[in-house]
């Protein structure tokens, strides 16, 4: 099959739309990664999805809506949801409701709920809007690799495998959704995006996060969020976060990253952009400010990315405290090093 890649004009939407209504996928842009779509009211197209994607059929999908008139064929709506679209839709939150028999099981992976999405990337909403169908997108990454924030990053993954990559540039927060799980006493947090706890906190109260989102899940605990339990968001390469003092990290990453090319690796590091001339011979390679974690969550899957096109294989990485949208780059930093931690100062000592 052609893929083609062309940018988000009238008539390119049209043909995402009559390729959607046909129940062909296209992959599109939205605020948070590019999704691969879907009608979500076709089983086959939704199975179409899981093979190009070489996705496990228990990891479910999040259905996109241009307008909340949608949900009444898609999921129940409790108040509380209400309150919480009112505040944060369009934009990077999904929520999980209650699922309805129009939704084949396909999508929700069996699970009793389904997760729904009202994205806030105008392509997104044109094209939503243009075939007027809940649109089932996951990321539009292969399974296990960052997910796309440009539509080359959809290309160099799915080429061959999709018919149509609509253009919109690079997505904004360039992490995820959050995934907010409504339908217990207090909500959840199962993954956290670009709308924060804190935020959540202001409008509906008190939120907890699942303890799964900074340490991997523990022998027979169920995963809360699917997508969790599966090898994610990694490059070909080994990454180790590096934790400690900002002038011990500093030392321990020159120090890592010599001893790793000493033993013949493409070693680099990844830092903050403050970092990057006293890092100037150990490849760095900038996450971005480390006074803006919104910065770090735009480039991070594009960082990721990067090292796999220049073949790295011993990766050393600076982190972000684990607030507000740190959070949600730690969770997914951590994933990228299966939580594989270096104490700073255990590598000076040992220097
Ligand atoms: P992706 O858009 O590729 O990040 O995939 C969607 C993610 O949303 C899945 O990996 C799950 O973690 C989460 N998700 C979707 N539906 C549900 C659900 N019903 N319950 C819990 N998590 C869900
Ligand atoms: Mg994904």
């Amino acid at each position: 099959m052609k893929t083609q890649v062309l940018p988000a004009t009238n008539e390119a939407l049209s043909l995402a739309a009559e390729l959607l209504s046909g129940g062909q996928l296209v992959a599109f842009p939205t605020e948070t990664v590019y999704g691969l779509g879907a009608n979500a009211l076709d089983k086959d197209a939704v199975l179409s999805i899981f093979a190009a994607k070489d996705r496990p059929a228990d990891n479910p999908l999040i259905v996109h809506v241009w307008n909340r008139d949608q949900l009444a064929n898609i999921c129940e709506v409790p108040p509380l949801a209400e309150r919480l679209m009112d505040a944060f839709w369009p934009g990077p939150l999904t929520l999980l409701m209650p699922r309805k028999a129009a939704i084949p099981e396909q999508v929700t992976a069996g699970l009793r709920t389904v997760a729904v999405r009202m994205p806030s990337h105008p392509v997104a909403l044109d094209m939503l809007r243009a075939c007027n169908l809940p649109i089932a997108a996951p990321s539009a990454n292969r399974s296990g690799k960052p997910s796309p924030t440009t539509a080359q990053h959809v290309l160099t993954d799915m080429d061959g495998r999709i018919p149509l990559i609509i253009d919109g540039g690079s997505s904004d927060v360039g992490l995820e959704s959050t995934v907010l799980d409504i339908n217990q006493p207090v909500p959840c947090i199962l993954r956290p995006g670009g709308v924060t706890q804190a935020m959540l906190e202001a409008v509906i109260g008190p939120v907890t996060v699942a303890g799964s989102v900074l340490r991997p899940l523990q022998a027979g605990e169920k995963a809360l969020s699917p997508g969790m339990m599966y090898k994610h968001y990694s490059p070909d390469g080994q990454v180790s976060l590096v934790e400690g003092d900002e002038t011990d990290v500093l030392a321990a990453l020159r120090e890592l990253h010599r001893q790793a090319a000493a033993n013949g690796h493409r070693a680099c590091v990844m830092c903050f952009t403050e970092h990057v001339a006293a890092l100037a011979d150990c490849q760095p390679h900038d996450l971005g400010s480390k006074d803006h974690p919104e910065e770090v969550a735009h480039r991070l899957f594009e960082t990721l990315r990067r090292l796999d096109d220049e073949h790295m294989d011993a990766i050393f990485s600076e982190v972000v405290p684990p607030e507000g949208v740190g959070l949600a780059v730690m969770n997914r930093l951590g994933r990228a090093a299966a939580f594989r931690t270096i104490q700073a100062k255990d590598v000076i000592k040992n220097a």
